[in-house]
Parts: structure tokens; sequence; C-alpha cells
């Protein structure tokens, strides 16, 4: 560059990838701005895990009062004020933003409020309220997260996306959800225990694609014993007003009614309007940027993290790959994000976790494997009457005898997987989680002491 620029490290987007790598690169003595247009913190504070899981334990509540009549507990007829949560929840996400703000002020970030784009490889316009500001850097990282995607189907515009569910007015008391996704299965599940009668309407012949096969079948069927009315193999037409409400048409020809239409039918890369062409970095499907091992675009100086490259849409792959950028461009450039056992959760009533591989892509990869499985009634539930049941899944590599797929569908799967996803990064073996002694009463104690395989 002919001038020294203004910064060390422009970060455009201060969700969950932005805010970490500009606190962190700001940490280690760099000069950084971060632009953000929206809320601070991005998705997954704002309109995606926090408030979601907020809601999720709302929704257990349901299941909870319910169980609590075998134990002993009378507890009326319980009422859910809607009201009273959103409020709930929005002084919470709003607490959240500030202490974001803080936390980059704290770091030195410079913060700008404004849409961000790039005029050239080096150089960044924000439109501020106070007019456009234009700044130079060194470094520029692109972390614009993503936005959900609807289908062009007739009458789509009636319908929300997860981003207007967590404010609706009213409460739905008919929720229709499209898709079969993450989004599709945890709100089909938060809304039907806040007390919608929720229908799910999936197009394949199996909900939650990419996951292993039992643990889908196993889940869809827990989500109908909760009362989801779900509908495999069904497409929508196109969905129209009717009286107060909205009347959707299938591809069977029969017609449901509801209050409100959720599209989950995926997310896309937020790049329009962010000056990508200008600086030379390439998009691959979908506009989702394309970056090499070290986040590096096809412009040198640009790189991009999270959400906008769309690769695994997680909050924690987020903050990785961030982390793996500032180590590189501000560090000794040894960090770096693996991309094998990344767990994930689920966070469906019950909730599912899994770490590495399916069934199915462990036989594609491995040839010989050998399953470890057990469903159960939880301990819980002898007492409380309810028939919800619990799945456990072990996939071990029959030539080496590591456990290379964990499934759980269970009450907080998430808190059990997140334990052993270490114990698999670290390459356990069959006999190591055989040789773990258990902690009794636990439903994770059944991960090491399932001794017969199945197949
Ligand atoms: P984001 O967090 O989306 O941040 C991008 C930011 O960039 C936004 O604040 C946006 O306003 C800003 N921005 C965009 N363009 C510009 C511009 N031109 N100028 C200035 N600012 C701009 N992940 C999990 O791991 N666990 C979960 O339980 C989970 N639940 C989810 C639930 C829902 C409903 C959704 C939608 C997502 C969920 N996710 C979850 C995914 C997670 O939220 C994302 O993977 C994560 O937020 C991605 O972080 P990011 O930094 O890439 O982008
Ligand atoms: P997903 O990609 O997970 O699911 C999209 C769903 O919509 C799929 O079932 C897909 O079907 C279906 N679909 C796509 N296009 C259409 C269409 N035209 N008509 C009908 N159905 C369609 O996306 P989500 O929106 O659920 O979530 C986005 C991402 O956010 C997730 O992949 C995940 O990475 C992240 N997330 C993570 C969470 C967590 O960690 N707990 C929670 C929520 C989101 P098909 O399978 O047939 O393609």
């Amino acid at each position: 560059m002919a001038h020294e620029p203004e910064f060390d490290l422009f970060v455009i987007g201060g969700g969950s990838g932005g805010v970490r790598a500009a606190r962190m690169a700001a940490q280690r003595g760099a000069r950084v701005a971060l632009a953000e247009a929206a809320a601070m913190g991005g998705t997954c504070v704002n309109v995606g895990c926090i408030p979601k899981k907020l809601y999720a334990y709302a929704s257990h509540y349901a299941h909870d009062f319910a169980d609590a009549a075998g134990f002993g507990w009378d507890v009326g007829q319980p009422h859910l004020d809607w009201a009273r949560l959103k409020a709930n929840r929005a002084k919470e996400i709003a607490r959240l933003n500030e202490v974001y703000e803080r936390l980059l002020s704290e770091a030195g970030v410079q913060v700008l409020r404004g849409w961000a784009e790039l005029l050239d490889r080096h150089t960044a316009r924000v439109r501020t309220e106070a007019g456009p500001q234009t700044h130079t850097a060194r470094h520029i990282l692109v972390a614009t997260g993503g936005t959900p995607t609807v289908p062009p189907i007739p009458g789509a515009e009636l319908a929300v996306t997860s981003d207007s569910m967590f404010d609706l007015e009213p409460f739905p008391r008919r929720l229709a959800v499209v898709g079969g996704g993450y989004i599709a299965c945890e709100f089909a599940s938060i809304f039907q225990g806040l007390g919608a009668q929720v229908t799910l309407l999936y197009r394949g012949e199996q909900i939650l694609r990419g996951f292993d096969d039992e643990v889908r079948q196993f889940i869809a069927g827990e989500m109908v014993r909760s009362g989801i009315d779900l509908r495999l193999d069904t497409e929508l037409r196109g969905l129209a007003r009717a009286g107060d409400g909205l009347e959707l048409e299938l591809d069977d020809d029969s017609r449901l009614q509801a209050d409100t239409v959720l599209f989950a039918t995926g997310r896309v890369p937020n790049v329009n309007g962010l000056g990508l062409e200008a600086a030379g970095v390439r998009q691959g499907r979908h506009g989702a940027i394309e970056v090499d091992a070290h986040y590096r675009t096809s412009a040198p100086s640009v790189h991009a993290v999270g959400d906008v490259t769309a690769r695994l849409q997680l909050t924690p792959v987020a903050l990785g790959e961030a982390m793996a950028v500032v180590d590189h461009l501000f560090g000794d450039g040894r960090r770096r994000m693996g991309y094998e056992y990344i767990p994930t959760a689920v966070f469906t009533h019950p909730n599912i976790a899994t770490v590495g591989l399916t069934e199915l892509q462990a036989r594609e990869r491995l040839g010989r494997v050998t399953i470890f499985r057990s469903e159960f009634r939880p301990l819980r539930h002898t007492l409380s009457g309810s028939g919800e049941r619990c799945l456990m899944k072990l996939v071990v590599d029959a030539a080496s005898d590591r456990v290379v797929g964990l499934h759980m569908v269970g009450p907080d799967a998430g808190e059990v997987v997140q334990g052993f996803a270490v114990a698999m990064k670290a390459g356990a073996t069959k006999a190591q989680f055989d040789a773990t002694i258990g902690i009794h009463p636990t439903l994770a104690e059944e991960f090491v002491t399932m001794r017969e395989p199945v197949r």
C-alpha cells in the first residue's frame, strides 16, 4: 500500500466470528475497527442460539409440569404468559448486546455502526448515521453471517422466518413449519411445548438429513409422541389468507389452516451489496465466499470466516475460525481449526446430540464397523408416567477399535455429548470406553456400559 493504513484489521460483522476476531486481534496489539449494521452479537445472540435456547427452556417446563404429578406434585393448570417470556428474553438479549459492546471497547476496538462495503482490497466504506466514512486497513475480515432463504412459492410473503419467531404477536395457536433441518425441528418442538398445535411439513422421507438414520427415525417418533403432526414427503404448493389466519395448499391437494407459517428452509450467506467484486473476492454457491486453509479469499488481504463461507454454520465453528485467522495474521500461526469430530446438538424435545460419523458414513469410509445401541425409558419417567424414551448409539471402527461416531437422543444430550467429544477427539477406543467407570445413576453411563454389539 502507498500509505500506512489506518487499521491493521477491519472487521465487517459484529457476530460470533467478527467479535471474537476483533477482540483477539486488539488484545494482541493490532489496531482494529469493527463495523456492525444491526444489533451487536449477530445471529447467535439476537435471533439464534441464545434466544432459541431460552425458549427451549421455557418449552421444557410444559413437560416438567406434566411429569411432576407422578412425583407427588400438584401444580394446577399451568398457563404461559407469552408477553412476559418475550419481555424477559428481550431484556437479557439487550444485556448481552451491551456486554459485547463493552468487551470490544475495553479491548480497544473502534466500533463503527452502519453498513459496510468493500471499495477495494484494503478499503471499506461504512454508512454511518453521520454519513459515509472510508477506512483503510492492512487486512479485512468479512464475517457477515447468513440470512434465511424462502422458496419462491405463491404466498411465501405471508410466512415468517426464524428471525420473526421470537417476537410473534399474538402467540400462534396453530403453527405450520416448513423444512426438516435444525431450525424446523427446534422451533416445532419449542412451540409445541409452549402450547401451539404444530404441523411440520417436510419434503423428504425423513427429517434431519445428514444425521444418523436411527437418530432421525427415533426423534421423529418422539416428536410425534409429543403431539407434533409430522407430515413427511409433503410439499407446500402455496398459501393464502383465509379469515383471521392462513390456508396452506399441500401437494396431495389437501388444505391446512394455520395462524403462522414458518419457513425454515435454509440460510444463505450475507453478501449482497458487500462490494466483493470490487475487491476481487471469489464466490461460490449462493454467493458463499471461497477461502483457503487460512481463511484467505482470492484477494490476499481479505479473509472470511463463519456462515458467510457457508461451511458448518455453527457458532463454535465461527469462533474457532476467527481465532485461527487472528493467530495466522498476528500470532505464531500455529492455531488450526479442526473440522473432524465437531459435536453438535439439536434442541428438540428430547435433545439430539452427536459427534463423529453416522453409521452409514462409517460403513462407507471404513468398511467394517461395530454398532452398539441402547434404547430405554429414562429412570425419571418410571415415575413421571411419560412414554418418552432415550436412544444412545456408538459406531466403532472394527479394525482400530476407535469410537468414530456417538449419537444420543435424550434429555440434555448436548451436555452429555460435549465431554465424550473430547475423548473421541483424543482417539478413544471402545476398550477405553469399557474401562471407564460410569456415574450411577445417569443416562450418560450407558455410553460406557454397552457391551454387546447389535451388529
Ligand atoms: P453472524 O452471527 O450472523 O454475524 C454476522 C453479523 O454481520 C450480523 O450481526 C450482521 O448484522 C452483520 N452484517 C452483515 N452484513 C454486514 C455489513 N455489510 N456491514 C455491517 N454488518 C454486517 N449455532 C450453534 O452453534 N448452536 C445453536 O444452538 C444455534 N442455534 C441457531 C438458531 C437459529 C434460529 C439460527 C438462525 C442459527 C443458529 N445457530 C446456532 C447458528 C449460529 O447462529 C451461526 O452459525 C453464527 O451466528 C455464525 O456467526 P457469524 O459470525 O458467521 O455470523
Ligand atoms: P438446514 O440446512 O439445516 O435445513 C433446511 C431444511 O429445509 C432442510 O430440511 C431442507 O430439506 C429444507 N428445504 C430446503 N429448501 C427447501 C424448499 N425449497 N422447500 C422445502 N424445503 C426445503 O437449515 P436451517 O434453516 O434449519 O438452519 C440453518 C443452519 O443453522 C443449520 O444448518 C445449522 O448449521 C445452523 N443451526 C444450528 C443450530 C444448532 O446448532 N442447534 C440450530 C439452528 C440452526 P432437504 O434436507 O431435503 O434439503
